[in-house]
């Protein structure tokens, strides 16, 4: 039996389970694909304290590092399920049960599909998610971006170092990423815009993507606008598929939690991007793992006192 599972080794439970091995508690940590999470998937992190910029990678085997320094296992595994058996959790994997006391969810979030026509025929042939991963493959073309948060904006600065030109393309005539990631964009001369303006389709021919129908959703226009490639950056889903019966989640599958991380059920803790909170940021996943890890320990020391009185 395990003092602590952390199931997802992104930044948020790479903490956790810094903080709860070093507290000398027995951990384990179930990541089901390369530790790092989101930051696998990112360019240049530069609003990480203490460095000027690093990329996602380096970050990630950064904490990688440190996670399993005081004796946290680092296991492989895709969780399916967690069951509430009162004194202790069982997580179960496609082919193994493990028993622990406590347990942390660290599942994070996914990329959001835009849901269009030509999507998921072209996906792979050049339609993207990750510009860290694809970038590279479309030097000197035409790319578009779809979204205008944080993602859309900084990843499509990232792309122009590849691309002759990426048009970001959003649905209102204003974005919604940082001011300070914004200005960057429109100081670069390789970006433009394509305001008021949503992708009905995703064009293209036996090989690869030539384009996209783009419709203004102010004045009903439709054109199809030329690329080699399409980078979709339109939101984050929850990664709570496996907990969703637990009555966790709330109606859009983000965990429920309380300052300390701690979940409606006793010994079962969330950090991270799944929880239900405003900033989902590196160092935000950081600050609730560090908490999630010590409060494991304080639940598992007032368990063994609840025990001594009983
Ligand atoms: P994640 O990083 O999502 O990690 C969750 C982990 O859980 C994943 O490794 C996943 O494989 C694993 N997992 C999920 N389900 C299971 C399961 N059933 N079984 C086993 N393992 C599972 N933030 C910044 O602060 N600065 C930036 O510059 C920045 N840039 C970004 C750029 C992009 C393109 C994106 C998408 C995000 C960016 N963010 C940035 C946000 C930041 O990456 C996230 O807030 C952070 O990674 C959240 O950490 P997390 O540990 O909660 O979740
Ligand atoms: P996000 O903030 O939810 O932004 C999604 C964007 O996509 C919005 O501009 C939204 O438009 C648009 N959109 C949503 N659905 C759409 C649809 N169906 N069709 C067209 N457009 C659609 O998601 P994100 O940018 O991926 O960021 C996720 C989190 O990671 C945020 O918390 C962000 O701060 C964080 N992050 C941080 C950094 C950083 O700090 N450097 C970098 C990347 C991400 P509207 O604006 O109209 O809603």
């Amino acid at each position: 039996m395990y003092d602590v599972i952390v199931i997802g080794a992104g930044p948020a439970g790479m903490t956790a389970a810094l903080y709860a091995s070093r507290s000398n508690l027995s951990v384990a940590m179930i990541e089901r694909g390369a530790p790092g999470g989101q930051m696998n998937n990112t360019a240049e992190v530069d609003n990480y304290p203490g460095f000027e910029m690093i990329l996602g990678p380096d970050l990630a085997d950064k904490m990688l590092e440190g996670a399993t320094k005081f004796g946290a296992e680092n296991l492989y595994g895709i969780v399916q399920e967690v069951r509430d058996c009162g004194e202790y959790q069982e997580v179960v994997t496609g082919d193994q049960v493990y028993q622990t006391k406590t347990v942390i969810l660290a599942t994070g979030c996914e990329h959001r599909k835009l849901g269009v026509k030509g999507e998921e025929e072209f996906a792979g042939r050049g339609v993207s998610y990750c510009a860290v991963c694809d970038g590279a493959f479309f030097r000197n073309r035409k790319l578009l971006v779809i979204g205008g948060g944080d993602s859309a904006v900084e990843e499509a600065a990232y792309l122009t170092q590849f691309a002759s030109e990426v048009v970001i393309v959003h649905r209102r005539d204003e974005l919604r990423a940082q001011k300070v990631i914004q200005d960057r964009a429109f100081a670069n001369e390789k970006i433009s815009f394509l305001w008021d303006s949503v992708a009905e389709e995703i064009v293209g021919n036996d090989m690869a993507v030539t384009g996209v129908r783009i419709k203004n959703v102010k004045t009903g226009e439709i054109h199809e606008e030329s690329a080699n490639g399409v980078f979709i950056y339109v939101g984050l889903d929850p990664l709570t598929e496996p907990f969703r019966s637990s009555g966790l989640t709330n109606e859009e599958g983000w965990i429920k939690t309380d300052d300390e991380m701690r979940t409606a059920i006793p010994g079962v803790f969330a950090v991270g991007d799944v929880r239900e909170k405003n900033l989902r940021q590196i160092t935000t996943a950081v600050g609730d793992g560090s908490i999630a890890g010590q409060e494991v320990f304080n639940y598992i020391e007032a368990q063994k006192d609840v025990k001594v009185s009983k």
